[in-house]
């Protein structure tokens, strides 16, 4: 059995999203768009558990797509 589920990866990417909005709300730093190093590494943890979140969505096409976003 495999605890890495789509389910399990849409509750991280919707807990790193809830944790973010929290500290922004309670930062400063964050609030002026000066970003703060928790909020850096907040960021970063939401990144990853959305781009594990589309992978856990599709196991069938494990390329990932191309970003326009992404440099
Ligand atoms: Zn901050």
């Amino acid at each position: 059995m495999s605890s890495y589920t789509p389910r399990g990866a849409k509750q991280r990417a919707e807990k790193a999203y809830q944790d973010y909005l929290a500290h922004i709300d309670g930062c400063a730093q964050c609030r002026e768009e000066a970003d703060c190093e928790e909020g850096r590494r907040m960021r970063r943890a939401l990144r990853t558990a959305r781009a594990a979140l589309e992978n856990a969505a599709e196991p069938e096409n494990p390329a990932p797509p191309p970003s326009a976003e992404d440099p």
